[in-house]
């Protein structure tokens, strides 16, 4: 099942990647893991898969005991949820890279920590009132507050689109974040979901965020 939507997947990756004219190896496929087991992190590692994203600290904290020994093989976790400055501590702990820096705060608070990590800011492209992120106005002098951490190191800018069942809708916002990317300097650009990773490839993604494409449908919890 896995192999089989994994192959899909690559298959979309590659299409997209020569429509862009660009290669397979400047993408980074990450598997999007939050609300499935720690066994399905272990099937999709198996599976070739080194970069996972999750969600919530608590979540990946309950799996992570399962799943620390892949970080020795080559494994890589993304944060990729909203990150409470409560939380930090323990995502310093958890995760190599946080791509959902949208504060200055949160950005001091992650350096004082003292462990090396790196980072990416999310920015908030639309009007959405629920979306977490950066103002495109605030980012020059949240750049240069990360700059000054010395155990941040930010690599590139990650964002979300208002969801739509169009990825044509999405586009917009791709070609604004990647914009921005260069105009920064940055080189990591985070976009592109299950339903949109080929415009967002086409646009300059340097890494997609794919869960259920990879997985199917997330469980519901409580
Ligand atoms: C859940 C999530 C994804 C994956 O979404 P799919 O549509 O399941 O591929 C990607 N990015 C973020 C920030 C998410 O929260």
């Amino acid at each position: 099942m896995l192999r089989e939507r994994l192959n899909q997947v690559e298959e979309r990756i590659r299409n997209a990647v020569k429509r862009a004219g660009r290669e397979r190896s400047e993408i980074t496929l990450v598997a999007v893991t939050k609300k499935f087991p720690a066994a399905v992190v272990l099937e999709a590692f198996a599976l070739g898969l080194r970069h996972f994203g999750e969600n919530y600290v608590q979540e990946f904290e309950a799996k992570h005991p399962a799943l620390a020994h892949l970080s020795d093989a080559g494994a890589q976790f993304h944060f990729i949820g909203h990150l409470q400055s409560n939380k930090a501590r323990i995502a310093t702990e958890l995760f190599q890279v946080i791509e959902t820096v949208d504060s200055e705060k949160l950005a001091r608070r992650l350096d004082q920590i003292g462990t090396p990590l790196q980072v990416m800011i999310e920015v908030k492209l639309s009007e959405e009132d629920s979306k977490a992120g950066s103002a495109p106005h605030a980012l020059l002098g949240l750049i240069e507050a990360i700059r000054a951490c010395p155990n941040l190191q930010l690599t590139g800018l990650m964002t979300m689109p208002p969801w739509s069942a169009d990825p044509e809708q999405s586009r917009p916002y791709f070609r604004r974040l990647a914009e921005l990317a260069r105009t920064h300097g940055l080189a990591k650009i985070s976009m592109g979901m299950s339903n949109d990773l080929e415009a967002a490839i086409e646009e300059g993604s340097t890494h997609i965020r794919v869960g259920t494409a990879l997985f199917g449908l997330r469980p519901k919890t409580g």
